[in-house]
């Protein structure tokens, strides 16, 4: 396991250190656009912060505890690793008492996935992280990094006004106004702003002028203590169909020596071809225990295994109906739970229950 110790930097605010009942937020800065620049190729590159306030002096405005962890080897995300969302697992579980809120600054192509692995990782989250980076490298003009950095540490921070319990007990990305769960969020754009949509669930929070919540879409809050998972199954894999895709394509998908899960991506309502190599594909699969999981194509809707004579021998092969899962929450989920280790008919079961609002059962 990488370094548990890195050093926590205090970054000034408008709080006095001193006082107990300004909210106390820890910035994790792993990499993505937001802290890139130019390299002597002319390509962006992730550099390390020194100090992320001389960057964005709204920082220093906020009446706000914050100190900020830097990742010793910040990347691009599409380096990112499933050892990657353990070890900021383990930072957050390590720093978990002494701080309300963390905010993961992280480039913006694998956030969805990255979102989603920590919602499973992060079991009985009392606490928000948002996750949030750019489009455009803070420091360059029109960035948009310090707005949605600001905004994100705002929502980390929020509390119901009465109760001053947490308001956002979930991990989430908070991107160009929008809250978004982290196990619904599907990047989208890559030259627009508005990088991130919410995929069959509203978003949990709106930011314009004020900060409005959807209360009634956040998860409550947890009756049990965080736990912090450490293992993640990496065999799956996803097999995405197209039509005209060859019996030489899904073999080798579904025959990757030792794979344990493969999501399989379907069409509309999770219907897929009815011809009898694809069948045979399957059905060998499942005999070997590889977990298959349907999760469809459409960014609206839901599967329903049996809405058509070309999904009806799904649920016989004992193939998981997704409901309204992402791909990203869907890989994540069978890494996840293939993870854990538990027997078949609780993997089963897991697979099939939504666990972290990933589903709308
Ligand atoms: N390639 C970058 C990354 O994901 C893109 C971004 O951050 O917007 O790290």
């Amino acid at each position: 396991m990488p370094d548990l110790d890195l050093p926590l930097l205090p970054l000034p605010t408008r709080a006095d250190p001193a006082d107990a009942t300004a909210p106390r937020l820890l910035i994790l800065y792993t990499g993505g656009t937001v802290g890139m620049a130019l390299n002597r190729s002319n390509e962006l590159v992730p550099m390390k912060f020194g100090r992320i306030d001389h960057k964005m002096p709204d920082l220093a405005r906020l009446p706000l505890r914050l100190a900020m962890l830097s990742l010793p080897a910040p990347i691009d995300s599409s380096n990112v690793m499933p050892a990657d969302w353990l070890y900021w697992a383990q930072l957050i579980g390590r720093h978990y008492p002494d701080f309300d809120g963390f905010v993961i600054l992280h480039g913006t192509d694998t956030m969805a996935y990255s979102a989603a692995a920590l919602s499973y990782v992060l079991k009985h989250l009392g606490k928000p992280v948002v996750f949030t980076g750019a489009q455009v490298p803070v420091g360059a003009s029109r960035s948009d990094a310090q707005r949605n950095l600001v905004t994100a540490l705002e929502i980390a921070a929020a509390r119901h006004s009465r109760a001053r319990t947490v308001r956002v007990p979930e991990v989430c990305v908070f991107f160009n106004d929008v809250l978004i769960r982290g196990t619904r969020a599907k990047k989208v754009e890559s030259h627009q702003f508005a990088a991130f949509k919410s995929e069959n669930y509203p978003p949990l929070a709106r930011a314009g002028i004020g900060l409005e919540f959807d209360d009634k879409s956040i998860r409550p809050l947890p009756a049990a203590r965080l736990q912090v998972h450490t293992r993640l199954e990496t065999a799956v894999a996803v097999l995405r169909l197209f039509p005209g895709i060859t019996v030489a394509a899904v073999r080798a998908i579904l025959g990757i020596p030792g794979l344990r899960g493969c999501v399989l991506e379907t069409y509309g309502s999770g219907n897929a071809p009815t011809a009898p190599w694809f069948l045979n594909c399957l059905a060998e699969a499942r005999q070997r225990g590889v977990w298959l999981l349907n999760v469809s194509q459409c960014e609206e809707g839901r599967v329903v295994q049996g809405k058509y004579e070309t999904s009806s021998y799904f649920a016989e092969m004992g193939i998981i109906g997704g409901d309204d899962i992402t791909t990203e929450a869907a890989v994540t989920k069978l890494m996840f739970v293939l993870g854990l280790d538990v027997s078949e008919a609780r993997t089963r079961e897991l697979l099939s229950q939504d666990l972290r609002g990933e589903i709308t059962p």
